[in-house]
């Protein structure tokens, strides 16, 4: 049985995916846990234009992409796969063994669900398990040749890995919501995605779909999902609710001197930016939790 975590999933509003392929990355990022990677995926998918749906460790899987839908993880394959999971690596074997197992466990759940044949790096381009190797070599538009690399190192062949493919019986649980319908407890984290956009929206009174609409896409680390970024932005309600609770110009497009008095008003150091991890946005999700407006 392996865990799905979703807290860290996103709504990346891509295709539905028209293949029935499994991608199998790993992560060539030694020591670095599911949660850290679905916590880099979730922050940078925008600017960095990457993701896959899973990343699996020993203690089992988080959720970024929404499997089902198109993921951004290997090239020219990604419509054709429903799901594409990448396996975190560990120096230590126990870890690194207990890492693989969830991974066969979570692909072989996932082939349940989509209808995916148990084969390995087949000539079936549409459908199948396919390495990234075999994705890089048969589509390109991406060049990485994991997960067999590692794989040698843990001394699991290509051959083994098709066998535990093929034996494994993948159940799955779900062990925390995504952000959209998290609990008013859940997200104090200093990132503003759809969570907090959501709780925002009930307090404001303002349309409540998870979105901030029609914004200028300029750095702030410490915006996440949900944020509409257009080249001549018209601004968002929310924006505009929050500009006006603050008496400053309400033309909903959340730029530098709104964020100072945010800032003011929140009592944060005053530097017109939302960096990562935001002491104001933890600020306002403090208030939103308590169910009061933070302006
Ligand atoms: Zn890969």
């Amino acid at each position: 049985m392996v865990t799905i975590n979703k807290s860290l999933a996103i709504n990346a509003g891509t295709a539905a995916a028209i293949g029935k392929i499994i991608v199998l990355h790993s992560t060539d990022d030694m020591e670095a846990t599911a949660k850290q990677m679905a916590t880099y995926e979730h922050r940078v998918w925008r600017s960095a234009q990457t993701f896959v749906h899973f990343g699996v460790d020993d203690q089992g899987a988080y959720q970024v992409g929404t499997p089902g839908r198109v993921a951004w993880g290997a090239g020219n394959v990604n419509r054709y796969a429903p799901v594409q999971i990448e396996l975190c690596e560990f120096s230590d074997k126990t870890r690194a063994m207990k890492a693989y197992h969830n991974w066969i466990a979570l692909a072989a759940a996932m082939a349940k669900q989509y209808g995916v044949p148990r084969t390995l790096d087949d000539g079936n381009r549409t459908a199948g398990f396919k390495s990234h190797l075999w994705c890089s070599r048969n589509y390109g538009g991406s060049d990485h040749g994991d997960p067999y690399p590692y794989l040698t190192k843990l001394g699991i062949s290509k051959a083994q890995l098709a066998k535990d493919l093929g034996a494994a019986t993948g159940s799955v649980t779900t062990s925390a919501a995504a952000p959209a319908t998290s609990t008013a407890s859940a997200g104090v984290d200093g990132y503003w995605g759809t969570a907090t956009t959501t709780k925002l929206q009930r307090l404001y009174g303002t349309t409540v779909d998870g979105v901030v609409s029609s914004q200028y896409n300029w750095h702030n680390a410490g915006l996440t999902g949900g944020w509409q970024f257009v080249g001549k932005p018209v601004g968002s309600l929310l924006i505009a609710a929050i500009q006006r609770a603050l008496g400053v110009k309400a033309d909903g497009i959340l730029g530098p001197d709104t964020i100072k008095a945010m800032q003011r008003k929140a009592g944060t150091p005053v530097d017109g930016k939302i960096s990562a991890q935001s002491q104001l946005v933890m600020y306002m999700q403090k208030c939103a939790n308590a169910g009061k407006r933070p302006f």
